[in-house]
């Protein structure tokens, strides 16, 4: 019983795959095709068998008339009687299917194949006689043979008499029934030859895409080297192999991202908590007074505050990036957003000794969410301030364009490598060497990036190692957004 289910299971699963369906299409294709053909054929034999035996009848009807003559009602028989070959046609034609009558419809001559037919009475002869066109009908003699018959007058000695003259089909009779017979006898087996090819050929397209699925079974995290060559012919399987390599090489990335992504939280994470545990067993066995003890928990404290800023950023971040932190979209004036904050940052910067200055016209606004912009402008200012040394200039200005505004944050400070600058949008990524006092995060930049995005806008970075930097920042002004947006 199982064995039985097993198998149907299986048979089911054969008839509802796509190689069986396309096969399935070729077989009737095929069938449509080959009964047409046989239909068509014997149609066209049987036409020309008919037109074959036409001709002949004609050419006797013409014999006839060059050898009858009528004289009051008698036929009388002109030929050669020497010429045996001209007798022997006479005697032919006077044995085939032949009937001449007068207009009357008496007999004027029959022969008794003829009478087999049964001879018409006057009265349809005279019917017959009043059709302008000579007449052909099939009849069938008491032998059941089919004889095709012509119908219709023939002057002599200017008298118009009927004359009827027929023909057996004889052998020709049933051959496009025979040729109907052996070809649909046939048929079947044609049919299950087309179904082979059907199946061959189903199974040779199909098996790029089997190969694809199989392919795509082997893929697992661990496992995503794989790409599928393509076979150079350009057409849609090559190109849905093209689409799937491609998709493998972005699961990589997107995977490899992640991965790196994992280590870096993990590294983060972890010098802070050494840094807690050290400093509570350091306590635990060292301290000895009230005093040590709370030195070692505001430290500890201020280590704790360090993670917990790195899980806020984190989860805003992931947030933002998986679209969970909509925009407050809003005409925002950033000319008066830039000035409030480079005020800000104003005791910062006198207190590192760098000198902050702004070139802000009236009136430039974006449409963005105010609290992001802000965020945006902090960052980069409080990084501008940060990587300046003493001495050093940062300047923050604003310039409208037709579709834009652009911001720029440059500054006199460090500077960054030219290999480093492709990398300092990464989460926790900090330029090596570096001199940052106050440790960053390494993640106000991915913010930085993820808000101009957000904004449909463009960024830019210049910099030159050990001369300054300039952040230019293009972002949409207000009516420019609808038509970025859905182009
Ligand atoms: P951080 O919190 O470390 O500042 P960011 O994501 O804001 O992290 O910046 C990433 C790195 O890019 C910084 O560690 C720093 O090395 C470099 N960087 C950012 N802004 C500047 C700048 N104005 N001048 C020089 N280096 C900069």
């Amino acid at each position: 019983m199982k064995r039985i289910r097993a198998r149907l299971a299986a048979a089911g699963r054969v008839t509802r795959g796509l190689r069986f369906r396309l096969m399935l299409s070729y077989v009737l294709v095929y069938t449509v095709l080959l009964v047409a053909m046989g239909v068509v054929f014997r149609q066209t034999i049987g036409a020309l068998l008919e037109r074959r035996m036409r001709e002949v009848v004609e050419e006797e009807w013409g014999a006839i008339k060059g050898y009858l003559r009528i004289e009051r009602d008698i036929s009388i028989w002109m030929y050669d009687s020497v010429d045996p070959e001209e007798a022997a046609i006479v005697e032919k034609l006077r044995r085939s299917f032949l009937l001449v009558t007068n207009l009357n419809g008496k007999i004027i001559e029959v022969s008794n194949s003829y009478r087999t037919l049964g001879v018409e009475t006057p009265k349809e002869i005279s019917q017959l006689l009043q059709l302008p066109q000579p007449q052909w009908t099939m009849r069938t003699d008491t032998r059941d043979e089919k004889v095709m018959v012509r119908s219709g007058t023939m002057v002599d000695g200017g008298k118009t008499y009927f004359l009827a003259l027929g023909r057996s089909l004889g052998e020709d009779q049933g051959l496009p029934d025979r040729f109907a017979r052996n070809y649909f006898a046939f048929l079947p087996a044609m049919i299950a030859v087309s179904g082979l090819l059907g199946w061959y050929t189903a199974g040779r397209a199909l098996h790029p895409v089997i190969e694809l699925a199989k392919t795509a079974q082997a893929v697992s995290s661990s496992n995503l080297n794989i790409s599928i060559p393509t076979r150079g012919s350009g057409d849609e399987l090559d190109h849905l192999i093209e689409t799937f390599n491609k998709m493998m090489e972005r699961l990589r990335s997107g995977i490899e991202q992640i991965r790196q992504f994992s280590t870096d939280v993990s590294h983060e994470l972890r010098t802070p908590l050494t840094a807690i545990r050290g400093q509570l067993e350091v306590a635990l066995f060292t301290a000895k007074t009230t005093e040590n003890y709370k030195d070692a928990m505001v430290y500890a404290l201020q280590d704790v505050e360090r993670l917990s800023q790195i899980v806020r950023a984190l989860l805003m971040l992931s947030q933002a990036e998986s679209g969970q932190l909509p925009l407050l979209r809003q005409s925002v004036n950033l000319s008066t957003l830039t000035a409030d904050i480079v005020d800000q940052f104003q005791i910062p910067a006198e207190e590192a000794k760098v000198d902050l200055m702004s070139e802000i016209p009236p009136e430039c606004l974006v449409d963005g969410d105010r609290v992001q912009l802000e965020r945006l402008l902090y960052n980069l200012l409080s990084n501008a301030i940060k990587y300046t040394g003493e001495g050093g200039s940062v300047k923050a200005s604003l310039q409208t364009g037709e579709e834009w505004v652009e911001l720029a944050v440059e500054d006199t400070g460090q500077g960054i490598p030219a290999e480093y600058l492709p990398h300092i949008f990464d989460r926790f990524y900090r330029v090596p060497g570096h001199n940052d006092p106050e440790k960053g995060l390494g993640l106000g930049l991915s913010f930085v990036a993820w808000i101009v995005k957000a904004h449909g806008g463009k960024i830019d970075v210049q910099s030159e190692a050990g001369k300054g930097t300039k952040f230019l920042i293009l972002l949409p002004k207000p009516g420019e957004v609808a038509s970025k947006e859905t182009t």
